[in-house]
């Protein structure tokens, strides 16, 4: 196999290795937009944007993974993610992420300190996007 056409990625976080395996195509999202990697990507050290990294497999396959803030680097070996949680699409638990969203909700109505409330804004925006990866993921499957 040309070595030069594979492509790999590694997901990994403080709990468990969720990625290790050859791919084909993966959108990255960056703190400057989504960045397409396909094999032969150039090189690339980058903050790792809250919100959802697509992976096409090698068998033409795409799936979505919910992924926080981070670091990826893209070498010549492949992508590799390093972010605090992640789950892929039909993994998320829908009923933990609406109670999440209801808590941050919750909080976001109540006149509590400002610390509080951005930590609250961001927990919403984790709960809706996993809840909409979730939603997307039992539709197509
Ligand atoms: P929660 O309040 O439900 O913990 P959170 O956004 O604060 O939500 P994180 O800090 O992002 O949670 O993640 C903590 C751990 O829980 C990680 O291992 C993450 O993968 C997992 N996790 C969080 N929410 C979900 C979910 N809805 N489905 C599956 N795993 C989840």
């Amino acid at each position: 196999m040309d070595k030069k056409k594979e492509l790999k990625i590694e997901l990994i976080t403080p709990e468990r290795v969720l990625l290790d395996s050859p791919i084909a195509f993966a959108t990255v999202p960056s703190g400057t937009g989504p960045i397409g990697v396909l094999p032969g990507h150039a090189p690339l050290l980058g903050n790792l944007f809250m919100g959802v990294l697509m992976v096409r497999d090698i068998s033409g396959k795409e799936f979505n993974v919910f992924v926080q803030s981070g670091s990826f680097m893209i070498s010549h070996s492949g992508i590799k993610i390093v972010t605090p949680a992640a789950e892929i699409d039909d993994q998320i638990d829908i009923d933990r992420a609406t109670a999440a969203k209801d808590r941050a909700n919750k909080i976001l109505a109540s006149n509590d300190s400002i610390m509080d409330m951005a930590r609250a804004k961001e927990a919403l925006i984790r709960a809706e996007t996993r809840i909409n990866l979730a939603q997307a993921a039992r539709k197509t499957r």
